[in-house]
């Protein structure tokens, strides 16, 4: 339910002035008639993504620095998970070689808690 490119899979032009390549992305609400959004071509999608306005931008640097995939460490072992509830299942059984402490156990509380 958000502005955003979504994929085309009608055989319909890209919009764009002077272009004439296959669309292959609509740029529109995605919960909204097809037949309202802009059709655009792989290259000119790109082009509109290379060419965002300065202030549209994510700030350069800070979104190598902090990745927008949220990761969950394992309290007891500090193991990566990408997926919440894996950490929650793997801290469960977790012997905690490295890390463990008295401190993890209210942690594993809080994070098999609210799953
Ligand atoms: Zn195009
Ligand atoms: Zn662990």
């Amino acid at each position: 339910m958000a502005v955003k490119l979504f994929p085309c899979g009608f055989d319909i032009p890209c919009q764009v002035y002077a272009c004439s390549r296959p669309a292959r992305w609509y740029l529109g609400r995605d919960d909204g008639p097809v037949s309202l959004c802009m059709t655009l071509c792989d290259t000119c999608a790109r082009e509109l993504v290379d060419n965002l306005p300065a202030k549209l931008k994510p700030i350069s640097g800070e979104a190598d620095v902090q990745p927008s995939r949220q990761s969950y460490n394992c309290p007891k072992c500090g193991k990566a998970f990408d997926n919440r509830h894996a950490m929650a299942v793997h801290a469960r059984w977790c012997e905690g070689e490295e890390n463990g402490t008295a401190v993890a156990e209210s942690a594993v509380v809080s994070a098999t808690g609210s799953v």
